[in-house]
């Protein structure tokens, strides 16, 4: 049998799980993967925490009869292409993948799946085995600076180390610098330039101290002056907001934030998706039946009590108000706080290294029944530095997992 050599570009969740496929497929080929730091699947052994959120069930995007739909709301970028990709290698697969290899999976509630030890470590060992024992070449603090094709397709050189192979995959991973893929130029492809994805925001404001800490489940927030909005959990930090919504919505938003400079107005429904009438309706039940209470004292569930002093403040309506005395104008001022209270956002949280990129190589380049290139069919995409990203909740691993299956499939 012809013995193919293949290089894969980068030791990180798509490369080493590619390498593994690849030789799993292929026993007698050669593989190497090239990294350029000093260890393996280093970003993997950080995730979900120190925990990995390596999938999730995705029950909030199957239809009656399990089919993926809506992914959109998932993948922000890429959402056609992961449908063709999850329909070949899906979280089932990879549910199933893992603890073939005796890594026990949990299903938590909010339907994100980890390892029953709750260490990432555990991945981490699990794909360095498999590795080790299939015999892939690993090459660390090897920083690839090109790939130089040969003739067309007859294979490619990865500079600086003048090796040649068959195929490649790459499978850098996210690139917060459109500088960070120049490593591709021989290539010649479509890059979208990439800006940071699923970060939180600095907003403006005294009560941010306040409320530091503080959750509001099932909130609506939106961007003023775009179509963005999302759905779920909001904290307060000491710099401002975070949490489920607010990343959501960080990643719906990543390119007009970007485009701002992470300056705007926040708008939050602090009731979720009720409209204006209804929550007015809520405080008129109060006013009636809690009439003689202190306006601070009785107050929304949903909310705090140093919330709602704070929601209180901004309407000017001093605490010691009892609820039976409040005027039209407060009642319209509660409602208007409670159902799209604007917050100013001033920049976003740098504090960490951005969760995920938003861009990179274009979905243009790509052959989406193989992920090689068009141009060049023995180069092969995986993973994060294509233009594919997700939100929270394992789906960017599960993007990770499933891309670089379909090259291995297709190499
Ligand atoms: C703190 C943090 C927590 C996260 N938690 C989760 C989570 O719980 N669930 C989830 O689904 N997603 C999570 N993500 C996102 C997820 O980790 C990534 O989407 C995923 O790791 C992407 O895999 P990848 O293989 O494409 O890239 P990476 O894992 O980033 O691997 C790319 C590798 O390529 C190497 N490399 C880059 N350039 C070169 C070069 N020129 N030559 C050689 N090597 C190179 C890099 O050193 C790196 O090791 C998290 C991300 C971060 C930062």
């Amino acid at each position: 049998m012809m013995e193919k050599r293949v290089a894969i570009i980068g030791g990180g969740a798509a490369g080493c799980f590619c390498a593994i496929e690849i030789k799993r497929l292929h026993p007698t080929w050669m593989v190497t993967v090239y990294e350029a730091a000093t260890k393996l699947l280093a970003k993997v052994a950080v995730t979900g925490g120190g925990r990995c959120n390596l999938t999730n069930s995705f029950r909030t995007c199957l239809d009656d009869r399990g089919r993926l739909i809506n992914l959109q709301s998932i993948y922000p970028r890429g959402d056609k292409l992961m449908r063709k990709v999850l329909s070949r290698f899906s979280h089932v697969d990879t549910y199933e993948w893992f603890e073939n290899e005796g890594v026990k999976l949990v299903t938590q509630d909010d339907e994100c799946v980890f390892p029953v030890s709750q260490d990432a470590m555990e991945i981490v060992r699990t794909l360095t085995r498999n590795m080790y024992n299939l015999g892939v070449k690993v090459s660390l603090k090897s920083r690839v600076t090109s790939i130089v094709p040969n003739n067309k397709d007859d294979g490619y050189v990865i500079e600086p180390f003048g090796e040649y192979y068959n195929s490649v995959v790459v499978t850098t991973g996210g690139s917060p610098k459109t500088s960070g893929l120049a490593f591709l130029d021989a290539l010649n492809l479509d890059i979208v330039s990439p800006v940071p994805s699923l970060f939180t925001f600095n907003i403006d404001g005294s009560q941010n101290a306040l409320l530091m800490g503080t959750v509001v489940e099932n909130v609506t927030v939106s961007l003023a002056g775009t179509k963005h909005k999302a759905h779920g959990p909001l904290l307060w930090t000491h710099w401002g907001v975070s949490g489920p919504a607010i990343l959501k919505l960080s990643s719906y938003a990543a390119r007009d934030l970007a485009a701002t400079d992470y300056k705007g107005t926040l708008i939050v429904n602090w009731y979720g998706d009720a409209k204006e009438q209804v929550v007015r309706e809520k405080l008129e039940k109060m006013m009636r039946e809690q009439s003689q209470k202190k306006v601070s004292n009785v107050y929304p569930t949903r909310l705090t009590q140093k919330h709602w002093n704070v929601l209180l403040d901004c309407c000017s309506i001093p605490q010691t108000q009892r609820w039976g005395a409040l005027n039209a104008t407060h009642v319209n001022r509660l409602v208007s706080v409670l159902t799209s209270q604007q917050l100013v956002i001033t920049g976003r949280n740098k504090w960490k290294e951005e969760f995920v990129t938003c861009g990179g190589v274009s979905l243009t380049n790509i052959n989406p029944k193989t992920l090689a290139c068009r141009q060049y069919p023995g180069v092969f995409f995986a993973g994060e530095v294509l233009d594919i990203d997700a939100v929270t909740g394992g789906y960017n691993l599960q993007a990770a997992w499933s891309t670089a299956r379909m090259c291995a499939e297709n190499i």
